[in-house]
């Protein structure tokens, strides 16, 4: 899920293709890597997952268009590419292009039905659906440069996984779960009060339909156990806080074999010592002398580039915003990078050198006898507004 293939390239057309070969494409990359013909094959499985989410996309022709635009990072960010946790997850997806109506299997009578009709524990298409696992969120602190550039971490889940004894049927290995007899495996009951028939969940499943005879010792028939594992997240450059990054089918494993939940990471950027984000422009506040902004200088700065020179020009004021246009974060949305705004502020001394305060002395007395225009004519208003 981590490293990202281009779509197009996943699924062997051309950018220009139609949606009929899109769809014929998939069809045909979806039998090669169907699960039944090659269960030696554990590749084969992320393969036919791969092309599933690039179908997904490809095949809708706005989130097509989001991609075209944007890459991966667009239909991720919003959510347009789930991802696919497990081919049960496909299949309900996609149940269609298979010749499979409503999420069921084995109905039909399409070319597929041989490859397709009798994966995942065939014939049990009247079961109850197994239900999606919980989401997981995790937050990824990020530098203000990891954020500008994107990163790739790796991220340490405390998850569950599915029990490695009973493969997450829940069940004793030699034994399976039988139908649940208080509700014949609707998983629904009906309870008569008076004129009413109420429907509830039934207690001895809950709602699953099935009940363990001999649930399994290792994880008493939850089908899981708690587990680490490491994942890689790509963040894309131009994140910010509060950016969701999700990974598709990897949060909880549903119960009893059900597909995962996802896993957000929650991107959250820390503080910088001199920069200050807003969306993508950046600030940064640079102090310059007296003699710097009155005779104009150059200073050093920083970006996240690397250094770069300003050239600060005769007469600037204290306060003055200077633009280094592109500086700033690159846009998620595309579009270009924000700016770097430096403002230029004042540098007053703390202390003075004898010789400094010399020479400024002999700068005010020079002050006072050539008053500027400006001045001038404020010191005239003042005058006026007190003999009146
Ligand atoms: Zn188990
Ligand atoms: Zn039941």
């Amino acid at each position: 899920m981590s490293t990202q293939r281009d779509y197009y390239e996943i699924l062997g057309v051309a950018r220009t293709a139609t949606a009929d070969e899109i769809k014929k494409a998939f069809r045909k990359l979806a039998l090669q890597y169907h699960p039944d013909r090659n269960k030696d094959d554990p590749k084969a499985e992320e393969k036919f997952k791969e092309c599933a989410e690039g179908y997904e996309v490809l095949s809708d022709p706005d989130k097509r268009k989001i991609y075209d635009q944007y890459g991966h990072a667009g239909v991720r960010q919003s959510g347009q590419a789930r991802g696919f946790g497990s081919f049960e997850e496909v299949f309900q997806a996609f149940g269609d292009i298979f010749g499979m109506g409503g999420g069921g299997r084995g109905g039909g009578g399409s070319v597929f039905d041989e490859f397709f009709g009798g994966f995942g524990g065939g014939g049990k298409g009247a079961g109850p659906r197994r239900q999606r696992g919980a989401t997981l969120k995790c937050q990824l602190d990020i530098s203000l440069e990891e954020a500008a550039r994107g990163t790739e971490r790796t991220i340490d889940v405390a998850r569950n996984e599915s029990c490695g004894d009973c493969g997450g049927a829940g069940a004793a290995p030699g034994s399976s779960a039988t139908v649940c007899p208080a509700c014949r495996g609707k998983g629904v009951v009906h309870q008569s009060q008076g004129f009413f028939s109420i429907r509830t969940t039934c207690g001895r499943c809950q709602g699953e339909g099935e009940t363990l005879e001999h649930p399994c010792r290792k994880c008493r028939g939850t089908g899981t156990e708690k587990a680490r594992r490491e994942l890689k997240v790509k963040l894309p450059a131009g994140v910010d806080t509060g950016t969701q990054v999700r990974l598709a089918g990897e949060g909880e494993p549903g119960p009893r074999g059900g597909p995962r939940g996802d896993l957000y990471c929650i991107v959250n950027v820390k503080e910088h010592a001199l920069f200050r984000r807003e969306e993508d422009d950046l600030h940064l506040d640079v102090p310059v002398s007296y003699t710097g902004l009155v005779m104009g200088t150059r200073v050093d700065v920083p970006t996240l580039s690397g250094p770069a020179t300003l050239t600060v020009p005769q007469r600037t004021a204290a306060g003055t915003v200077m633009r280094l246009r592109g500086k700033g974060i690159p846009s998620l949305r595309g579009g270009g990078p924000g700016d770097l705004l430096i403002r230029l502020t004042l540098d007053m001394p703390k202390k003075l050198t004898k010789r400094q305060e010399e020479l400024l002395r002999e700068l005010q007395q020079q002050d006072e006898e050539n008053v500027s225009p400006e001045r001038k004519s404020f010191l005239g208003k003042v005058k006026d507004l007190f003999s009146a």
